[in-house]
């Protein structure tokens, strides 16, 4: 017998009572989504743990991605065993030949009280068994080279071998969706990652200034969405024209100012392609202290045309931290990819680094925008990118 199943134990969810069902459903189906190009698995869940039959299919590459699903905590390659101890015995003796090393320990679990044999007598018997069985093995339970864990479970006894860190978190789906606004910096996608660690699905919008940005910067955002489908399944990204509302912007309002008024019709367009998605809360890339729109007054300057919640899950982080995060996921590359946001052409050569509300709005009030979000809105161009897909799809949506 060689490792047929995967199993994998679940994390946090194991603590949310009634919803338990519910998670594990979501989860499933989201191991199913990630493992789609292999049509031979099955996977089953159970209230417990979980596990992938691999069913022949290259388990190598399985354990890589389930690295990367939110919601596991660990797994491992397991064999699937009946409850018999004398099937057990041999299974484990294989498991043992599989590894390499010279010391083992036998580590029992008997979370199925109608096996008949305690586990510390299956350590034992099962210790005494590979150790009649093999040469060269000696028993170390302090310092093994390999543990073989034995769980003897309700529906079969599994033998796994070393244990993988999972991601943790919570699977994605399970607490709500977001809009991410989403830029081709460092920052937005790790935001993007870090609130889907908490069970969030994202949906992702993006602001662009054709053709004062280019084709290429595009690219790179949507290159950045495509990042998230890895660990969320598919992500939606609006794209919005915004090359006449900097425009107006910068002939109409105080150079100074620009910035801030800028920032503010993102979060009110952003809010109203929330409202009409069902969505409940905005995420921001935001960091405090990193550039001028990232002060305390820009914030709360900022923050005034929306009452949604907005998510900064990078807040207080150091941008070190920010930056292994962005390596670690895969969107480093992409994002210092060079290229013109549509911040940086329209940017003021003096921003306002503490901007008023009061002065805000009176700068606002004789500017009437209204028109051209309604036109920022009907030009919206909404992308799909899917896990599975690499081939992106367009659809184009009318919200208004
Ligand atoms: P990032 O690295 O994510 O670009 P940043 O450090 O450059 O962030 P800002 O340019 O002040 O900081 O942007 C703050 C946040 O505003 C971004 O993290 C992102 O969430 C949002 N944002 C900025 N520009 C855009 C845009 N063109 N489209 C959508 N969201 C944007
Ligand atoms: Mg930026």
């Amino acid at each position: 017998m060689i490792y047929n199943h995967i199993l994998v134990r679940y994390g946090e969810l194991a603590l949310k009572g009634k919803n338990r069902k519910s998670f594990i459903q979501i989860l499933k189906n989201n191991v199913e989504k990630k493992l789609n190009d292999y049509p031979n698995i099955k996977v089953k869940a159970r209230r417990d743990h979980m596990y992938i039959l691999l069913n022949g299919e290259d388990y190598e590459a399985i354990l890589e991605k389930c690295k990367d699903i939110f919601g596991i905590q660990s797994f491992s390659l397991a064999m699937k065993i009946e409850n018999d101890q004398e099937k057990i015995k041999e299974a484990a003796l294989e498991a043992l030949r599989l590894e390499s090393g010279e010391t083992f320990k036998v580590t029992c679990k008997r979370p199925n009280k109608d096996f008949p044999i305690g586990s510390q007598d299956m350590n034992q018997i099962l210790g005494g068994h590979l150790l009649s069985h093999t040469d060269g093995w000696t028993v170390d339970v302090h310092q093994p080279d390999v543990e073989l864990r034995v769980e003897i479970r309700h529906d079969a006894t599994y033998i796994t071998s070393k244990k993988i860190q999972g991601k943790g978190g919570l699977p994605v789906g399970t607490t709500g969706k977001t809009l991410l606004l989403l830029s081709g910096g460092i920052d937005s996608p790790v935001a993007g990652y870090l609130t889907m660690n908490r069970g969030v699905e994202i949906e992702a919008i993006h602001f662009h200034s054709p053709p004062f940005t280019s084709e290429r910067a595009k690219q790179k955002v949507e290159d950045l969405a495509r990042v998230l489908t890895k660990y969320g399944g598919d992500v939606k990204l609006h794209l919005v024209p915004f090359t006449e509302i900097q425009q107006k912007i910068f002939q109409e309002a105080p150079e100074n100012y620009g910035m801030t008024i800028m920032r503010r019709l993102m979060m009110r367009i952003s809010e109203m392609v929330a409202k009409q998605r069902d969505i409940l809360s905005i995420t921001t890339g935001e960091n405090l202290g990193q550039v001028a729109s990232q002060t305390m007054e820009s914030m709360h300057t900022i923050n005034e045309v929306t009452n949604y919640p907005i998510i900064r899950p990078l807040v207080a982080m150091d941008k070190i931290d920010i930056i292994d995060i962005s390596k670690k996921i895969g969107a480093y590359e992409i994002s210092i990819r060079p290229y013109e946001d549509c911040c940086t052409i329209f940017v003021p050569k003096s921003p306002k680094t503490k901007p008023r509300r009061d002065k805000v709005n009176e700068f606002e009030r004789p500017i009437d925008f209204s028109m051209d979000i309604e036109k920022a809105l009907n030009n919206m161009e909404t992308v799909t990118f899917s896990a599975t897909d690499e081939e992106k799809e367009d659809e184009f949506e009318d919200l208004l």
